[in-house]
């Protein structure tokens, strides 16, 4: 059994085939979503799956990227937290590749995501690109580690993973381990520590190997464990058992249900 810790179920065009995609994640092992906010507008949607499936999980928060919609206040976040269905802040984190300019409004953002996330006692689902540095600095000034949470879609230096592995974060890998020109990525991962890792599929985005090309869904996130196996020499059974006990372990209000048969 195989968690999605990262996906977008709500996102064209996987939001008009919703009962197609479930059934493709289950028939190849994906017992359980996350399915992640990237906007207050569309959070309604995330929320809806989450209440109508219980091996959905929701989260809320608002993309670094986004910038039109509406900003929420710590208390919102924290309020919409309490709901039993959201088991993460996010997704937040910093992004300089889609954004340029003065990246104040971003930081600040971020900084409201995590103050949010400890007064909730919610994990922190990360997203970072092209600021390295700056997003790892905040974690650490705004004492992220007291809510903890996962650096998504990892594609960052050891470095990196080494201090987000020492201020108690996980580190989730997506399809980009499967790509070929992706071995920085494979010795990344080689190194962290098997009960820190999980995978993911970012979903309709980056399909792993060998769907690439395709749109991606949820129950790829097998071909990302394939790969992690291969590549920390254990069993793909292994792989499933020691990242669905990470997820959980991390996502504290993410609870297990009866899979459906
Ligand atoms: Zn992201
Ligand atoms: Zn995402």
């Amino acid at each position: 059994m195989l968690v999605d810790s990262h996906c977008h179920l709500n996102f064209d065009p996987l939001g008009d085939d919703e009962a197609g995609v479930i059934q493709r994640a289950r028939d190849l092992g994906v017992e359980y979503m996350l399915c992640v906010s990237v906007n207050m507008e569309d959070y309604p949607e995330v929320l809806d799956l989450a209440r109508r499936h219980a091996f959905i999980f929701a989260s809320v928060g608002v993309h670094p990227n986004h910038d039109e919609g509406r900003e929420p206040s710590i208390e919102e976040l924290v309020e919409h937290a309490q709901d039993p269905n959201v088991v993460a802040i996010g997704e937040t984190g910093l992004d300089y590749f889609r954004s340029t300019g003065d990246m104040t409004w971003q930081q600040e953002r971020f900084a409201r995501h995590i103050h949010a996330g400890i007064e909730a006692d919610r994990p922190l689902i990360i997203h970072t690109r092209e600021a390295t540095v700056d997003t790892m600095d905040i974690l650490e000034a705004e004492n992220a580690s007291t809510c903890g949470g996962v650096m998504h879609c990892f594609a960052e230096d050891w470095e990196t993973a080494k201090r987000a592995l020492d201020i108690g974060f996980y580190i989730s890998f997506s399809g980009i381990l499967t790509f070929k020109n992706a071995q920085d990525m494979r010795d990344v991962a080689k190194k962290v520590p098997l009960d820190r890792v999980l995978v993911e599929t970012d979903a309709p985005y980056l399909a792993p190997v060998p769907m690439r090309g395709k749109t991606n869904e949820p129950g790829f996130t097998s071909y990302v464990a394939d790969v992690l196996a291969e590549v920390k020499g254990i069993s793909k059974d292994e792989t499933a058992h020691l990242t669905t006990e990470n997820f959980f372990t991390l996502f504290h209000t993410a609870h297990r249900h009866t899979p459906a048969a």
